[in-house]
């Protein structure tokens, strides 16, 4: 069986917050770092009462720093050090100090005196009933890789000595992990694990400031525990993550990232123990698979009466038709093809709150899954907060989850196009046409936080099954931004999120004049572009102006026809090539600087034409720019 443990380390907070946001999370098991007893207004045993209350048990105290291959005096000073850590552990009620590689520039590598010194404190610590567990930080000053740290366990050879396993010093010092494997068990003190972006940084630095979750980085979480698990090792599994955005957000929502993380963990390690005929980890505690997710069944937005006319003008230009209104509510839905759009404009319940905080804007997503009561348990069993809406007689009841910025992420039955269903809550107008040029949803993109960039990468991977793809750095005027592609097994559904480092970047606008996270732009695709834009245009339509250099440049770097360049540059379509797929796309301008649309045409190209992100970004800005230009004249008249 599994154990799941958390270093409080991981959490903001008082000592008593962590514990608790821990223990709601559902751990059992907590590394207590010694800076959080300092910082404790009560005695240590106070702090044994209140994980005892809880139902956690302390699985180790850490850490103790520059022991081993000290020259006297602080060879004998340090033992004196590590009696009163002894004292502090019995006040605690745990067995475990965990001793991390020396960093001193006074210590000496020598193994054998290293081990030596391990086995003197091991010997002591045997006399109180304790164990050391020793580990190779990255950076320590002889010691930095777990082949080593294992060398001087191994020759110490005391029965209470054993090494501390931790990914992120194993997988920064890029260690061999498979021989991982060879270690015997009850040399294993505890197995830590951490992951971390594939940033080219300094282990300290990365350390200190980027590790996350597993799942949340590019390390080999599953190869690493693997390895630890296969040695025998039935001791907890515990998270050490230091990282500042993690100490600033609330303790619970840490706390609960982090027992999702390791969920879908232990869910990975049974499934490929399955494929090998091996037992499960976690017996009994599987969670319900995730249900297959086969495409976006409605976007909703949320508007008011006022500026409801524009939205529809905004619909009705890229060709959806309002085909039916809801039964019982001030809700239109608009169709192309496949694609459906509500407009709600009710004047109370969840979309009328999410109107007033974020104005129009998309409140809620539908996805339509092949068995949507799955979906809902697996939602339970990884605690997503559910919402059930208010219904009129004979409507449907559907269960959604909270999505980023509480928007709500519907979980439907897969329809075919045009069903039942809809007709069960829709008054459709028989008369309305929905063909048209725009074929399917293509993608979302979702601005986040970046405070909770890493948290909607676990909800999306965890709670709907989604994958991810490494993180791209894109530019932006004024900065950078990031994003990561996550998406639906099989692509059905696939979503960018992206976050800003910048204070003016586009998507710290967005942030600023949405309040918050959310969809800013909805991909449609098309059969064909150019018939597309010249129709929409037509209609009134306004894209996104983009400048003449850009199709300078395209001619300079593609061997393209002169004329489809012009009819790019006449209709403001973009291009991008990846091998021998191309790309043609095109940018609304933006509603209220909140949303826009994009409407592609795929010819044998799967990315997303982020070549031409910067190109967008800038017109954005300068629109941005020459809208607060306008507003400012305005207010001075
Ligand atoms: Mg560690």
């Amino acid at each position: 069986m599994l154990r799941w443990s958390i270093a409080t380390v991981c959490m903001g907070g008082t000592l008593e917050t962590k514990l608790s946001a821990a223990a709601r999370a559902g751990f059992r098991a907590i590394e207590i770092f010694e800076n959080d007893l300092t910082f404790f207004s009560g005695k240590p045993r106070e702090a044994r009462a209140m994980a005892d209350d809880l139902g956690l048990e302390i699985i180790a105290l850490q850490p103790m720093r520059d022991f081993e291959g000290m020259p006297e005096p602080a060879r004998a000073k340090n033992l004196d050090r590590a009696e009163r850590k002894f004292d502090l552990m019995e006040e605690l009620g745990t067995s475990l100090l965990s001793l991390c590689s020396n960093v001193s520039e006074d210590s000496s590598g020598d193994i054998d005196r290293c081990a030596a010194d391990l086995a003197e404190l091991a010997g002591r610590a045997a006399t109180r009933g304790f164990r050391i567990g020793y580990e190779a930080l990255a950076w320590g000053r002889h010691v930095h890789d777990w082949m080593q740290a294992w060398e001087i366990v191994r020759r110490a050879d005391r029965p209470n000595l054993g090494i501390v396993l931790d990914s992120f010093h194993i997988c920064a010092r890029k260690n061999p992990i498979p021989p991982i494997a060879q270690i015997p068990a009850d040399r294993i003190a505890l197995v830590q694990i951490a992951d971390a972006p594939g940033l080219m940084m300094d282990p300290m630095s990365l350390s200190r400031h980027h590790r996350c979750f597993p799942g949340q980085g590019d390390w080999p979480m599953d190869e690493y525990l693997e390895a630890a698990l296969a040695t025998g090792y039935a001791g907890p599994v515990s998270l050490e993550i230091f990282n500042d955005q993690f100490r600033g957000a609330p303790p619970n929502s840490i706390a609960r990232d982090g027992m999702r993380s390791l969920q879908i963990c232990g869910e990975r390690l049974d499934a490929a123990r399955k494929t090998r005929g091996l037992s499960p980890l976690n017996p009994g505690r599987a969670l319900p698979e995730p249900a297959k997710i086969s495409g976006v069944e409605f976007i909703e937005f949320v508007t008011s009466a006022a500026q409801s006319p524009r939205l529809a003008g905004e619909l009705e230009g890229l060709g959806f038709r309002r085909v039916a209104h809801h039964r019982s509510k001030d809700v239109d839905l608009f169709r192309q093809n496949g694609v459906n759009i509500v407009v709600n404009r009710e004047q109370e319940g969840f979309a009328h709150s999410f109107y007033l905080v974020h104005g129009t804007s998309v409140c809620a997503l539908a996805l339509a899954f092949d068995d949507p009561k799955r979906a809902l348990e697996r939602a339970n069993a990884l605690a997503a907060q559910t919402y059930f809406g208010r219904t009129g007689p004979g409507e449907a009841q559907i269960p959604a989850v909270a999505g980023v910025e509480n928007s709500l992420i519907y979980l439907m039955k897969e329809t075919p196009e045009g069903s039942s269903t809809w007709d069960q809550d829709f008054q459709f107008d028989a008369a309305a046409a929905h063909s048209g040029p725009l074929k399917r949803i293509d993608h979302l993109s979702n601005v986040v936080r970046r405070t909770e960039f890493y948290s909607w990468i676990t909800f999306y991977k965890s709670v709907l099954g989604f994958t991810d793809e490494p993180q791209v750095e894109l530019a932006d005027p004024y900065g950078a931004f990031f994003s990561r592609v996550i998406s639906a097994p099989g692509g059905a559904v696939r979503i960018p999120l992206n976050i800003a480092e910048g204070g003016s970047t586009g998507v710290s606008r967005f942030i600023e004049n949405f309040g918050g996270g959310g969809v800013q732009q909805i991909a449609l695709s098309t059969d064909d572009i150019f018939s597309f834009v010249e129709q929409a245009r037509a209609r009134g339509v306004a894209f996104l102006d983009i400048p003449g250099n850009y199709y300078e440049d395209l001619s300079a770097r593609y061997d393209l026809e002169p004329a489809l360049i012009e009819r790019m540059r006449a209709l403001g379509i973009l291009y991008d090539r990846h091998k021998s797929g191309e790309f043609f796309h095109i940018y609304t301008k933006m509603f209220d600087q909140r949303f826009f649309f994009e409407v592609l045409e795929r010819r044998g190209y799967d990315l997303f034409g982020a070549a031409n992100t910067p190109i967008r970004l800038a017109a954005q800005a300068s629109e941005q720019d020459e809208a607060m230009r306008q507003r400012r004249m305005l207010e001075t008249e």
